[in-house]
C-alpha cells in the first residue's frame, strides 16, 4: 500500500511553496504501527534541505508573507482552518494509519487543528503594543513583532494538535516557518502543507522538512538563520536543542512530557472524576505529554476508586486504529519495548486490573496490555518516571500535606488535577501545585486551544496555546520620542 496524503507523494519536502525531492533523494519507510506494515517512504531531508527551506522562509517574510496585514494573515489561516475541516475524514484516517490513533481520537485532534486555526486567525489582528507614561516630552510605546523565521521541531503522538499550536500561533505573528516533523508520523504534516497552500499561504511562509532528528533535526535547531525554536519531545533531545539554540542565542520553547497527578480527596465527585482518571491515562495508548500517569487517592474513598478504575481496565478495547478501540498500538516496537520494560519494573508491585489485546490483533503491531497499578509508593520506578504508554500507578495519601509532597515529588511539572469539593482547598491546591495547568474537578490532557500550556522542571519552559503563544512567537520593540 502506498499511502497518497491529498494525493501527494509523501516523499517530498515543501520549500518555497513547490514540492520537491530532498536533494539527496533518500527515503525514510513509514510503518503502520497497527500492522507493521510499510504505508510508503518519507522524504529524509538533510542539512541542505533545511538550508534550502531557512532561506526559502527568510525569502517569503522579505517578500508577500512579511508585508501582509495581521488581517490578511487572519484570513488565510481562517481558509487553512475551512480546508482542515472539510478534509477530516481523510486527516483522520492519514492519522489513525500512521501513529496508529484510533479514529475517534484522530477526530478530536483534526478538530483541535481546525479550531487552533480559527482561533489564531480571529487572534491575528488582536495583538498590540501600549503607550507608557514617561518622562515630560516623551511618547513612549510598544511594538509586537514577528521573530522572523521560526523553526518547528514535532514528535510523532499529537502531529496535528502541536502543528496547530504552534505553527499557527507563529503564521498568525508573521513569522515564517520551517517544520521539521517526527520520522515515525509525518503525513497529516504534509497534508497541512499542502492545504494551506490550497488556502493561499504565500510561497515559503511555510516550508516542511521530514527527515531523521540527528540530521535534519539537528542541523534545523543548530541553524543560524532561525530565530525562535519550538520543540516538542524527549527531555533528552530537549537539552539538545537548547544547546544549539544557546550557541545561536536564540530563544526556546521546550515541551517535553511529565508525570502528571490528579489528587482525588475523599469528598471528591467519585463517579464524575472516573471517567477524566481513566482517559486521560490511556488517551492515545498513554502516549500524551499531559498524560495523567499517577493517580493519587486519599485513603478513605481508596479502595472505591482502585476498584472502580480496575473494572473499567477490564473493560478496554486494545487493537488497531481504524477499529476504533479504546487503545490503539503503540507508535513503534521499539516504543513497545520501552514500554514492556516498564511494566516489567512493576514486578514488585501489585497488579489491580489489565486490559485486553484483541484476539484478532495483527501479531506485526505494537501492542502492549494496559496496565493499572496500585498501592505504589510514591518513589518507585514507576512513580517517578515518565512510561509514555498504557500505564497508571495508583498512589494512596492520607492528607493534603502528604499528597502535595507526592504531586510535587518528580522531576516534572506539567498538568495536575485536584478532585474535591472543598474551594479552600481547591485554591490552596492550585497555586502550591508544581505544574503549567491545574484542572479542579476536571482534567484535560492536551485539550483546550484557548489555555496558555506548557512546564516547569523537566517538563520544559515557555507557553504555547492561547494569547500566550502569540507572546511566545512574537518580540517587543520599544519607541521612545522626544517631542518635547
Ligand atoms: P525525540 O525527542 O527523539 O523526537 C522528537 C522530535 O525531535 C522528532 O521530530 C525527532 O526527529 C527530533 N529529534 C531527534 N533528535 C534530534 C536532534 N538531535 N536534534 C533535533 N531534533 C531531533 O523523541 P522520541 O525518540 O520520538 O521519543 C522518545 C521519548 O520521548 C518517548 O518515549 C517519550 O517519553 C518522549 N516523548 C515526549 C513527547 C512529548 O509530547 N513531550 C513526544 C514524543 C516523545
Amino acid at each position: 500500500m502506498t499511502i497518497r496524503p491529498l494525493g501527494l507523494d509523501p516523499s517530498h519536502c515543501l520549500i518555497a511553496g513547490r514540492w520537491q525531492v530532498p536533494s539527496a533523494g533518500e527515503r525514510i519507510a513509514l510503518i503502520n504501527p497497527s500492522d507493521g506494515s510499510t504505508l510508503c517512504g518519507v522524504a529524509a531531508g538533510n542539512a541542505d534541505d533545511i538550508n534550502a527551506a531557512v532561506a526559502a522562509a527568510q525569502a517569503a517574510r522579505d517578500g508577500e508573507w512579511g508585508r501582509l496585514t495581521a488581517s490578511e494573515r487572519g484570513r488565510i489561516l481562517a481558509r487553512i482552518g475551512v480546508l482542515v475541516a472539510e478534509n477530516a475524514g481523510h486527516l483522520a484516517e492519514l492519522e489513525a494509519l500512521d501513529v496508529g490513533k484510533p479514529l475517534t481520537q484522530a477526530r478530536a485532534d483534526v478538530a483541535a487543528l481546525a479550531r487552533y486555526m480559527e482561533f489564531y486567525a480571529g487572534a491575528a489582528d488582536k495583538v498590540h503594543g501600549s503607550t507608557i507614561p514617561y518622562l515630560e516630552g516623551y511618547t513612549v510605546y510598544t511594538l509586537r513583532e514577528a521573530h522572523g523565521v521560526t523553526g518547528h521541531i514535532i514528535p510523532w503522538n499529537y502531529p496535528m494538535q502541536i502543528i496547530g499550536r504552534s505553527v499557527g500561533a507563529a503564521l498568525a505573528m508573521g513569522n515564517a516557518c520551517v517544520l521539521k516533523p517526527a520520522e515515525e508520523a509525518c503525513l497529516t504534516a504534509l497534508a497541512f502543507g499542502e492545504l494551506a497552500r490550497q488556502a493561499g499561504l504565500p510561497d515559503g511562509a511555510l516550508n516542511i522538512v521530514p527527515g531523521s532528528g540527528a540530521v535534519a533535526g539537528a542541523a534545523l535547531s543548530a541553524h543560524p538563520g532561525i530565530q525562535h525554536l519550538s520543540f516538542t519531545g524527549s527531555v533528552a533531545t530537549g537539552r539538545l536543542v537548547q544547546q544549539a539554540a544557546g550557541s545561536n542565542v536564540v530563544p526556546v520553547t521546550l515541551e517535553l512530557g511529565g508525570k502528571s497527578p490528579q489528587l482525588v480527596f475523599d469528598d471528591a465527585d467519585i463517579d464524575g472524576a472516573l471517567p477524566f482518571l481513566i482517559n486521560a491515562g490511556i488517551q492515545n495508548a498513554g502516549q500524551t505529554c499531559s498524560a495523567a500517569s499517577r493517580i493519587l487517592v486519599q485513603r478513605g474513598v481508596y479502595d472505591q476508586v482502585l476498584s472502580a478504575m480496575a473494572e473499567r481496565y477490564r473493560a478496554l478495547t486494545v487493537g488497531p486504529a481504524l477499529g476504533d478501540p479504546n487503545v490503539g498500538p503503540l507508535i513503534s516496537l521499539r516504543q513497545k519495548d520501552i514500554v514492556t520494560s516498564y511494566i516489567d519494573a512493576g514486578a514488585d508491585l501489585s497488579v489491580a486490573a489489565t486490559g485486553q489485546i484483541a484476539e484478532d490483533a495483527p501479531a506485526g503491531g505494537a501492542y502492549v496490555t494496559p496496565t493499572l497499578f496500585g498501592g505504589v509508593p510514591p518513589s518507585h520506578r514507576l512513580a517517578q518516571e515518565e512510561i509514555f504508554g498504557p500505564v497508571q500507578v495508583v498512589i494512596p495519601f492520607d492528607d493534603e500535606a502528604e499528597a502535595l509532597g507526592i504531586a510535587n515529588g518528580t522531576e516534572y511539572g506539567l498538568v495536575a488535577a485536584v478532585w474535591t469539593r472543598d474551594g479552600a482547598r481547591q485554591m490552596r491546591l492550585a497555586r502550591a501545585l508544581r505544574a503549567g495547568q491545574v484542572f479542579l474537578n476536571n482534567y484535560g490532557a492536551g485539550g483546550g486551544v484557548e489555555l496558555p500550556f506548557g512546564g516547569s522542571g523537566l517538563s520544559g519552559h515557555g507557553r504555547e496555546k492561547g494569547f500566550e503563544a502569540l507572546y511566545a512567537f512574537s518580540s517587543l520593540k520599544t519607541v521612545a520620542a522626544l517631542h518635547g
